[in-house]
């Protein structure tokens, strides 16, 4: 049975006060708790000024608490020091940030790009877009049968020629989570670049950086009950030290004539212009409260609501789930489809019994093709979500099955 006290933790959470709502879309974004909406408020509301600049109190002030923000980043993903850490937009900023500033100078017609067959598009069409520039080539990890990487293959994909590997910490769709060590040691074998997206693992699951053998990691802070516009790009110093800017203007520069500029230091140099200041304490107040739970803990209970959530939707009749039908090395995001009802139907019905579900192609269209669907259903878990939700959701399938005459 789940872990963690979601009494207590759905007391955090406003939006919950609606005791109707089986919320049930977290892969797509979490909700935000009192702790991390209190933090901003007040923050916007008494600590306020722009970052970097001012010389009065409240402006060194909030850039302590903005540094501060890096600091507990760097404590949170086990980083050797807080200059690894690079406040971004979000995953795919991160990633769009080492496709041009890395990639874009480095590549050379026929070296090779790999990613996996199950790619969220923020860690796909950077790649696309590079290989298009750059003429390079882009391999793909191929998706098994039983919804889980094929690594026969790997030696030949992974070689001499390879230049990136990046692959995700977890399918957005099919919940799996890849074997990265096995993936980040083939890629450190030939000296790619290795990029591991960590939108839906980092939320979820324990992440240490000094043992996870890539050199780079990003995430979104808005999966991880934190807010929309900041996200993190952690990347080893060596290779911070290799990626160049690819926007330019005040903040990041150390020197400007009329001419020329030189570059602020790492990673000031990758941050031009106002950063999210509140977000950044919004993302600080999220470490905090995720910390406080404790991410093994989330990702115990993660594991048992997938658990219960497989067994219950496996008894709903012509219910397909999308992905690995165990706990085993993956997490809580469950894709389904009903008989030939639309997902978006299907999620229109379960809005009807407060059940909030994703439904469409997850920004991961060739793994549907794949999946030979056009679209799924998705339910997703996280730490405030009960066995309650599951049940609710188990009985509005039911109903949509009934409703639409395919049970
Ligand atoms: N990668 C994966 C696996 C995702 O699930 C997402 C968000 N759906 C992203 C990248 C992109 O994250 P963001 O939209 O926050 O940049």
């Amino acid at each position: 049975m789940p872990l963690l006290d979601t009494t207590a933790i759905r007391a955090d959470f406003p939006v919950f006060e609606d005791r109707g709502l089986h919320f049930l879309d977290s892969a797509a974004s979490s909700q935000k708790p009192r702790q991390v909406i209190e933090a901003m408020a007040d923050f916007a509301a008494h600590g306020y000024a722009n970052v970097n600049r001012g010389a009065y109190r409240l402006s060194v002030s909030a850039t302590e608490r903005y540094e501060a923000v890096r600091d507990k980043v760097a404590a949170f993903l086990g980083a050797g020091s807080s200059d690894e850490i690079v406040f971004v937009r979000g995953a795919t900023t991160g990633i769009n940030l080492l496709a041009h500033g890395w990639g874009s100078l480095r590549l050379r017609p026929d070296d090779r790009i790999i990613v996996t067959e199950m790619e969220h598009h923020a860690n796909l069409v950077p790649w696309q877009m590079l290989a298009r520039r750059t003429g390079a080539r882009l391999e793909f990890i191929p998706l098994g049968e039983d919804h889980r990487l094929d690594l026969s293959g790997l030696d030949r994909l992974i070689d001499e020629d390879t230049k990136i590997v990046a692959v995700t910490g977890m399918s957005n769709v099919l919940g799996t989570i890849p074997p990265l060590d096995v993936i980040l040691a083939a890629a450190r074998e030939v000296g790619a670049f290795s990029i591991v997206d960590g939108a839906q693992l980092v939320p979820h699951q324990p992440v240490d950086v000094s043992t996870l053998g890539a050199d780079a990691l990003v995430f979104s802070a808005h999966k991880m009950c934190g807010p929309t516009g900041i996200g993190v790009l952690w990347a080893r110093p060596e290779r911070l030290e290799e990626l160049e800017p690819i926007e330019y203007g005040g903040d990041m520069i150390s020197t400007v004539t009329r001419y020329t500029a030189t570059w602020a230091p790492i990673p000031q140099r990758f941050e031009a212009g106002t950063p999210p200041i509140i977000e950044a304490i919004g993302l600080g107040a999220a470490i905090d409260y995720v910390e406080k739970i404790g991410r093994q803990a989330i990702a115990d209970h993660d594991t048992e609501l997938t658990r219960y959530a497989l067994d219950a939707l496996g008894d709903v009749p012509e219910l397909r789930i999308h992905g690995p039908v165990d706990t085993e090395s993956r997490g809580g995001v469950i894709s389904f489809t009903m008989a030939d009802i639309h997902p978006h139907d299907l999620a229109t019905i379960l809005d009807q019994h407060g059940v909030a579900v994703r439904a469409g192609h997850h920004c991961a269209k060739p793994l549907l093709e794949i999946l030979e669907v056009p679209a799924t259903a998705r339910a997703s878990f996280y730490l405030y979500n009960t066995t309650e939700d599951i049940d609710a959701l188990v009985e509005a399938l039911r109903d949509a099955g009934e409703i639409f005459g395919v049970i």
